[in-house]
């Protein structure tokens, strides 16, 4: 992936929520999740694999008849990610479960995608630290589709976060054994 800078809503910069750090690459601010738990409280991130030199997001992924770990690129808007398996998508279409791989809950929720042409009505729950703010991912397979619901900032800046997104998203994808 290529790291496209994208400006940050100076609200989100003066109020954001523990879990969620912004860092400096190329004199330019990104926004980076830092720390994220499943329901339960365990925590996601993985020291063992690091996308852009940050920790990667953990969890366990089903999809179709296949299952594995995939590990997330922790920027937020990039989508690189990394499979310990191929994704079967061609028997269940692109629709996934995640599951915590500390406690084998499912992550899924019912939330509807805002991303435009996107029909999935399921996300996979993050759970910023308190267990009160949570990051909403797409649970379809390729949507970009993510959100951040944070107690004390707007519903208007939090849009204007959703919508930072990175090109590429494909592209990144990349499979192997760990
Ligand atoms: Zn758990
Ligand atoms: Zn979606």
């Amino acid at each position: 992936m290529k790291l496209i800078h994208k400006k940050i809503p100076a609200h989100f910069l003066n109020a954001m929520p523990e879990g969620v750090k912004f860092i400096k690459k190329h004199q330019q601010d990104f926004l980076v999740v830092e720390k994220v738990y499943c329901s339960k409280g365990h925590n996601l991130m993985a020291d063992v694999v690091r996308i852009h030199g940050e920790l990667s997001i953990n969890f366990r992924l089903q999809v179709g008849g296949s299952e594995g770990l995939v590990f997330l690129d922790a920027f937020w808007g990039g989508h690189a990610k990394l499979y310990n398996f191929i994704p079967d998508v061609s028997s269940t279409g692109p629709i996934v479960n995640a599951l915590c791989p500390a406690c084998g809950m499912s992550m899924i929720v019912k939330d509807k995608c805002r991303q435009a042409g996107c029909d999935s009505s399921q996300a996979i729950c993050f759970a910023l630290h308190g267990n009160q703010n949570k990051i909403y991912v797409c649970a379809k397979l390729g949507c970009p589709g993510h959100r951040m619901e944070i107690g004390n900032i707007s519903r208007r800046v939090l849009e204007q976060v959703s919508e930072i997104n990175y090109v590429g998203v494909h592209a990144d994808d990349i499979f192997m054994e760990i």
